[in-house]
């Protein structure tokens, strides 16, 4: 082990002396990869200098997510403490589903997503867990709706006429799901947003009042708290009289910036949003832990063992139920992702959350004031957003993402909102300053001016 551990230093060294000089890895075009790269598998092993030269080159190759010139999706930077406690977790290897195998780790499972439900203001009746990923948590979120309307499901297969309902601006994950779930993609009913990409609550209400009168069964509603691309906050408060009204199950997909939740400043963003049922909420994207780390809460922890658990008395052999999630979990054997996300919280306390959190929303407000400062900017995004969507001199926004991408500049990507396309610029790493910001659009800009 200690040569592997001398080996990941002597790596890690290395990429984190380059990423000074290139935050972009040098481009590498996909048809080219094999060639420039050695990467094939063979029968035979190879020599311990070989396969050094070739796992160093292979890193140094990857795009780089934790620098100031990485603003291509929803994560990015390097949080030290959560990064040690995820290597923590990789020596440790545990699996997360019973207290035997996880010991102490189930505990601080548990402790955050007591945390989590306390911030919500809900009661010990709550509970929660953790899956590889927001789609994972959302999917989770789907399936105890679709058990809580009808139980009988899960044991006799779907039935017809169940109906979800999302805003169009809302993740791809819940068509996804509704599919793996057995309501089928089509019975995904999607919401028309407002000017500013929220969901048009007026709107959902007529959809549901239609679809009753069809003799559908609307099981549950999707509200988001950071929309793909705008960054946009549904209303919680009508969507959550909705649902009480019709007795639907209210989901709130957080994944993105569900963790405004943690700040002081941001959290009446959600109001209203801890009337859900169940609310997911990803600590790899703001929370600037290490992929993959995501929560889902529920106000009635009944839902998490009528819709997930399953008796293996291979398994389930000490401790009580609460000590043993694999109970209410998603998949067998399980990764721990609790103790970087632990290592973080412990380290700067959830008011220490909250500041990377406003740090985002504040850089944001940098980018967007720069770009009302400058005619030759549109801007398309609103306030209170991480999502910062422009153009910049008419020039298309994928001609330039990608001219920026090919020429190693910048990692930046586009979206589109009623029709316009826009490069879509996201504030979510919070190691960088100002400078960073007001840095990127020069950059830019002394590039569109030499490349385009
Ligand atoms: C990122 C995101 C997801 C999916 O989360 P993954 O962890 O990437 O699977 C779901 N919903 C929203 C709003 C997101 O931004």
């Amino acid at each position: 082990m200690q040569k592997a551990l001398d080996i990941f230093q002597e790596i890690t060294q290395a990429l984190l002396a380059d990423e000074q000089h290139n935050p972009v890895a040098r481009y590498i075009p996909s048809e080219k990869v094999y060639e420039e790269l050695d990467l094939k598998l063979s029968h035979d092993g190879t020599n311990m200098d070989n396969f050094k030269k070739s796992l160093k080159e292979l890193v140094l190759a990857t795009p780089r997510t934790a620098t100031n010139a990485f603003f291509n999706q929803l994560f990015g930077g390097r949080n030290e403490t959560a990064v040690l406690g995820d290597l923590l977790a990789v020596i440790l290897n545990n699996s997360m589903y019973t207290y035997k195998a996880g010991g102490p780790m189930i505990a601080i499972e548990k402790e955050i997503i007591r945390n989590i439900t306390d911030l919500l203001g809900w009661d010990s009746n709550s509970d929660g867990t953790l899956a590889a990923g927001g789609s994972m948590t959302n999917y989770k979120g789907i399936l105890m709706a679709r058990d809580a309307f009808d139980p009988e499901i899960k044991h006799k297969g779907s039935r017809p006429g169940l109906v979800v309902y999302t805003s169009e601006e809302s993740h791809y994950s819940i068509p996804k799901n509704a599919a793996f779930a057995g309501i089928g993609r089509n019975n995904v009913h999607k919401i028309p947003a407002d000017s500013m990409g929220r969901m048009d609550a007026s709107l959902l209400r007529k959809a549901i009042i239609k679809d009753k009168a069809e003799g559908l069964h609307p099981i549950m509603i999707n509200a988001t708290a950071g929309t793909t691309v705008l960054a946009a906050f549904d209303p919680f408060e009508e969507i959550a009289d909705i649902c009480a009204e019709y007795k639907i199950w209210m989901h709130v997909d957080g994944a993105y910036c569900g963790s405004a939740l943690f700040s002081d400043n941001y959290r009446h963003l959600i109001k209203g949003a801890n009337r859900a049922d169940s609310y997911t909420v990803n600590a790899h994207k703001m929370l600037g832990t290490p992929l993959s780390c995501s929560i889902i809460v529920v106000k009635d922890k009944k839902h998490l063992h009528e819709s997930f658990s399953n008796d293996a008395s291979y398994l389930y052999q000490t401790d009580a139920d609460d000590f043993n999630p694999g109970k209410i979990s998603l998949q067998c054997g399980r990764r721990n992702d609790a103790l970087k996300f632990w290592a973080l919280w412990k380290s700067i306390g959830t008011q220490g959350l909250g500041a990377l959190v406003d740090k985002q929303f504040r850089l944001g407000e940098v980018a967007r004031n720069y770009i009302l400062s400058n005619s030759d900017y549109t801007l398309y995004s609103f306030d209170d957003s991480i999502g910062i969507c422009y153009n910049y001199k008419g020039i298309p926004a994928r001609d330039i993402c990608t001219a920026l991408y090919e020429k190693s500049e910048l990692m930046v990507g586009y979206g589109s909102f009623h029709g316009t396309e826009f490069i879509r610029f996201v504030t979510i790493n919070y190691g960088n300053d100002e400078a960073d910001i007001i840095n990127y659009f020069k950059q830019v800009e002394a590039f569109v001016e030499k490349e385009m």
